[in-house]
């Protein structure tokens, strides 16, 4: 079976295991995981923040970036397609307290300087004040789009301007920097936090990091704490996320057996195929007359499997367990579903 699902699905290679077998190890929560420091200490680097903090999952990293930087009853601007808006359980309104307001990100998720200012509401009597803009890239919906380091910065500039602390939804980051050829800490030079999963591209079992100032991720610290995210010989699962981070160049090959996937799908008729900035591959079945439901369970039949992600569009992610081969497979075996 060739999973295309996502690219959560791969499992951690030898040198992973190696690497969690011979971790040192100690109380994380006293800080004495020299595994998980030294995670740490790369993790900020990479993204070139002060300092980052290892999180069971992206889903808690955006959360609690989401309550370091906000007060209750704030209002929060959020791309209307996006991971924390879509896809975390309202957490927002359920951890922070705040209350959404959604912009429409275009083709990239990034919204214009003009977006961010006629988004912003100034507090008042009658109004709560926005108190955080979170940005996605690469943007998960719009296939895996990167937005450009100018545009971000253009975004992020006209938040600060209005006194807005700048929140990256990064889960696929790395995927980002790649697909621009830019270093990940000048991409993310105007963020004020980034989170980024070690467990997507980067192809670690488990965590995901929130990185920002060393003030941010003290406190970031004592919410991961109140969430139930303090872990103990945590070094375990850390060392394979050292071992991810540490190859994220490989992240390309990811990219180019999405592009390949893509124009040779997009040559069978009745399939439309964007090509894609990164490792997110839309299929648009529409032409082809079948949902894209019907479409996934003959694909299955087939040895493929893909998601769902709109009546007439299937996502398949290409990952570290997907090679040049498979995608020939693949592509074999949708000519034969349509
Ligand atoms: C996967 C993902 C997350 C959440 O990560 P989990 O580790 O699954 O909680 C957040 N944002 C985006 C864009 C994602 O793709």
């Amino acid at each position: 079976m060739i999973d295309l699902r996502s690219d959560t699905v791969t499992t951690p290679s030898d040198e992973m295991r190696a690497a969690a077998a011979d971790a040192d190890v100690g109380d994380d929560v006293y800080g004495e995981d020299p595994t998980v420091n030294d995670l740490e200490a790369r993790a900020a680097e990479a993204v070139g923040m002060e300092a980052a903090l290892y999180v069971p999952t992206g889903t808690m990293g955006n959360q609690i970036a989401a309550r370091v930087h906000t007060e209750r009853g704030q209002e929060a601007l959020v791309e209307r397609e996006s991971h924390v808006y879509k896809w975390e359980l309202g957490g927002f309104a359920q951890h922070a307290e705040l209350q959404v307001r959604t912009f429409d990100g275009g083709e990239n998720g990034c919204p214009t300087p003009e977006q961010v200012r006629e988004g912003y509401v100034e507090e008042d009597l009658h109004r709560p004040g926005t108190g955080l803009l979170c940005l996605e890239n690469t943007h998960n919906a719009k296939g895996g789009a990167a937005a450009p380091a100018g545009e971000l910065a253009a975004a992020a500039d006209a938040a600060h301007d209005l006194g807005l602390p700048v929140h990256v939804d990064g889960a696929r980051v790395f995927n980002a920097a790649t697909a621009l050829g830019v270093d990940a800490s000048d991409l993310l030079a105007p963020a004020d936090s980034v989170m980024f999963c070690l467990s997507k591209g980067l192809g670690a079992p488990v965590g995901s990091m929130l990185a920002g100032s060393e003030e941010f991720v003290e406190r970031a610290t004592r919410v991961r704490k109140l969430l139930g995210g303090g872990m103990r010989q945590a070094g375990i699962i850390a060392a394979p996320g050292i071992v991810g981070l540490e190859n994220r160049e490989r992240l390309a090959n990811d990219h180019e057996n999405a592009t390949r996937l893509a124009s040779e799908l997009d040559e069978i008729e009745g399939l439309s195929v964007p090509e894609p900035d990164s490792n997110i591959v839309l299929v648009d079945t529409t032409e082809a007359g079948v949902t894209a439901a019907e479409f996934l369970d003959d694909c299955e039949d087939e040895g493929v499997l893909g998601s769902e992600f709109g009546d007439y569009t299937v996502r398949f992610c290409t990952h570290l367990d997907v090679d040049a081969g498979d995608v020939n497979e693949a592509v074999a075996a949708v000519e034969r579903v349509v």
